[in-house]
């Protein structure tokens, strides 16, 4: 069983460093406050046993501002505070491909009074961190911004650092995707990666795209509330409807994310579950493979043609053994006086019942 290079050695205290400074619009920071398994609150004020004692560094989190809030950031980049976890949320622009100028920063070089480029923090503070996260996906596979097109040359922390890259712990970039990312995805993440820290833990199981497997192995239909008016071939045509919505433009049969179970907030949500078609923004092909949005997937054009052959007859089968199945059996009547069975089934007999 494969385990981070520290876990011999316990970690009992670790930083999570989160950068909000990529492109992007710090809505996976405002996912994980809706988060409950665990809550920030849980994490940071020591209610999850058996792990590190963790401070968070998010600038929407945080009582400091301005050059105090980035005090531990400069730290960390000078190796003064260690261990810790770096979350990059946001997409990471190309910084070379203009004569003049920068897509993203982070604070002010108190020295030449230059903005920090958010490409620079990454530089800087990658080497050293525990491990790296990328949160939702901007910060996984570039997201909206690294559109076909796009001036900023916009990419994801994998297409930045390397798909081979690793920490200093021997984790490789973890990517968490979500357009924002799902909350207690996020949380349980950062948990599991608590939990490793403290050695309690094997290492990070993540597919070929970096997505923590036991979250994101499964597809949107597999776990729809929906799916089973997709097998009866009971398609909505407009929205609204309780029925399936692949008709509509719904990618879930294709596209890896969980929230079909899991839903959004509290068990409660998930987009095809409440109405809203899945555009695959988990997936490294978003947005750019799904669009336009709203059309019927090309690939459910056939499947959905072939589903009508069979969905219907089974369905007309099943509403045929349901009325059976909604009738009592016949001997459950009342005993008569004399002993004879009020016979509900008998010519002229009438079975309120029925
Ligand atoms: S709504 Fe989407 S995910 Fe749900 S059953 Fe229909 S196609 Fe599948
Ligand atoms: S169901 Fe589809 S649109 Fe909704 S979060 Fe998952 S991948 Fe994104």
């Amino acid at each position: 069983m494969e385990r981070a290079k520290e876990s011999t050695n316990p970690i009992e205290e670790m930083g999570v460093l989160w950068i909000t400074a990529g492109l992007g619009c710090d809505g996976d920071t405002i996912a994980m406050t809706a988060a409950t398994q665990p809550s920030i609150e849980d994490v940071v004020c020591g209610g999850i046993p058996w792990i590190p004692k963790i401070t968070f560094h998010n600038p929407f989190l945080a009582l400091e501002n301005g050059d105090d809030f980035l005090k531990p950031f400069h730290r960390a980049a000078k190796g003064e505070l260690a261990p810790f976890i770096l979350v990059i949320e946001g997409s990471v622009p190309d910084e070379s491909n203009k004569p003049e100028g920068y897509w993203a920063s982070l604070g002010t070089d108190n020295g030449t009074g230059q903005p920090i480029l958010t490409c620079d923090w990454i530089d800087r503070l990658a080497p050293r961190a525990w491990a790296v996260v990328a949160a939702g996906t901007c910060a996984t596979y570039g997201g909206i911004h690294a559109m076909q097109g796009n001036p900023t040359g916009a990419m994801g922390l994998a297409d930045y650092l390397g798909w081979e890259w690793k920490s200093q712990a021997g984790i490789p970039i973890v990517c968490v995707p979500g357009c924002p990312v799902q909350p207690d995805n996020m949380m349980e993440t950062l948990l599991y990666l608590f939990y490793m820290a403290a050695g309690r833990a094997p290492m990070i199981s993540l597919d070929q795209q970096l997505r923590p497997t036991w979250l994101f192995g499964q597809t949107v239909h597999e776990g729809c509330d929906r799916g089973g008016y997709y097998e009866q071939a009971d398609f909505a045509e407009e929205y609204g409807s309780p029925l399936c919505i692949v008709k509509l433009g719904c990618w879930g049969p294709v596209v890896q994310c969980n929230v079909g179970k899991r839903g959004w907030m509290g068990g409660i949500g998930g987009c095809p579950n409440v109405g809203g078609i899945c555009i695959g923004c988990t997936m490294p092909g978003f947005p750019d493979k799904f669009m336009p949005f709203m059309n019927q997937p090309p690939g459910s054009l056939l499947s959905a043609s072939a589903v009508q052959t069979y969905g219907k007859a089974i369905h007309a089968l099943r509403t045929f053994t349901q009325a059976s199945l909604n009738k009592e059996p016949k001997w459950r009547c009342r005993e008569h006086p004399k002993g004879d069975t009020v016979n509900a089934h008998a010519p002229g007999a009438t079975d309120p019942r029925q």
